[in-house]
């Protein structure tokens, strides 16, 4: 396999918290011991319920969070600590798009300023190179030319959208990290902007890391998909294979959640309960209070993560002992692990 563009090894954050003058400091891991990597060129999904340390991952990725433990390589360097020279160089390269296109956006600023503002910023162009940028940049998210002299409020969320992207793309970027990019948007305008960046990626070689709660649209996006319970990654696999042969209990239950047409939901496995509270994180496996397998050994053991097929991870006892027939079987099909 080629050398990955971004490498996470074993990150952690700890974030400490306090209720009140005299009560002791707790400690809340948002994120406990992720490794993954990406593929120049290639899309991972990260999903899971809210809290389950998506966000927190993505800004770990991008250096504006640092590590508890553990580092993150771009392009075979750690990247620098945040706001140093070096790391805001390495900015230009890693971007982030966010899930609020209105709060991205300055509203006192008009469109075109506001996309040529990361070319200045990074010293990029003279006034006349960065203008035919603009223009190019507005062109390839399919903004109108009019635009460029609007406010962020004249605007529809699509279009706003677009604009977001076109900042983050301004400078060529090697990687974009999109978080929860198209949840604020419309059914059929999130669809728009999924083939904006899958275009945009097929032209320009841009690896993504694509955060979402929404399966159906990570999957129309990544080449692969983590996902997160509870800071950790409990499964991660190519694409196809989280969605039509999910090994974790907890992928099925998403998976089984996504609505396919012409069936009915009545295979859904309904997931007990609320995610726990990372500040009372359960003993042995998170996830074993809601879990329809749960053992004994789930309430005390924290499960590793093993390889159970070609590129196939899983952070589950079910498959300590080498079993990997799915407990899954097809879409919408939860079967019965036996015995
Ligand atoms: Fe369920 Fe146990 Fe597997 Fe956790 S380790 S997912 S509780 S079977």
């Amino acid at each position: 396999m080629n050398k990955p563009l971004l490498e996470a090894k074993n990150l952690s954050k700890i974030y400490t918290s306090k209720r009140g003058l005299f009560a002791k400091p707790t400690e809340v891991k948002a994120v406990d011991a992720v490794s993954l990597s990406i593929q120049k060129g290639k899309t991972l999904g990260i999903v899971g319920e809210s809290g389950s340390g998506k966000s927190t991952t993505g800004r770990l990725l991008l250096g504006l969070e640092r590590p508890s433990t553990g580092d993150v390589r771009f392009d075979d360097e750690v990247l620098p600590p945040a706001r140093t020279n070096e790391w805001r160089a390495l900015r230009k390269r890693m971007q982030l798009v966010y899930q609020d296109p209105l709060a991205a956006l300055d509203r006192r600023l008009t469109i075109a300023t506001q996309i040529e503002e990361p070319l200045l910023i990074h010293g990029i162009g003279d006034k006349e190179s960065r203008t035919a940028r603009v223009k190019e940049l507005m062109q390839s998210v399919g903004l109108m030319p009019h635009h460029a002299a609007r406010f962020p409020h004249e605007l529809s969320g699509g279009q706003r959208q677009r604009v977001v992207i076109a900042r983050a793309i301004a400078c060529n970027p090697e990687l974009l990290v999109c978080d929860e990019a198209v949840s604020a948007l419309d059914v059929s305008i999130q669809a728009q902007v999924v083939n904006l960046l899958r275009d945009l990626q097929e032209k320009n070689g841009i690896a993504m890391v694509f955060i979402s709660h929404d399966l159906k649209v990570v999957r129309n996006i990544s080449d692969r998909v983590a996902v997160m319970y509870l800071g950790r990654i409990v499964e991660e696999a190519p694409s196809d294979v989280i969605f039509q042969a999910p090994q974790h209990p907890y992928t099925q239950a998403l998976v089984s959640s996504i609505p396919v047409p012409g069936t009915l939901l009545s295979n859904r496995i309904i997931l007990q309960g609320e995610p726990p509270n990372p500040a009372a994180r359960p003993s042995g496996c998170a996830f074993h209070p809601r879990c329809r397998f749960a053992s004994e050994r789930c309430r005390t053991d924290v499960p590793e993560t093993l390889h159970t097929g070609k590129e196939h991870s899983v952070a589950c006892h079910l498959y300590d002992k080498g079993q990997t027939s799915h407990l899954y079987d097809g879409v919408s099909q939860p079967v019965a692990l036996a015995g």
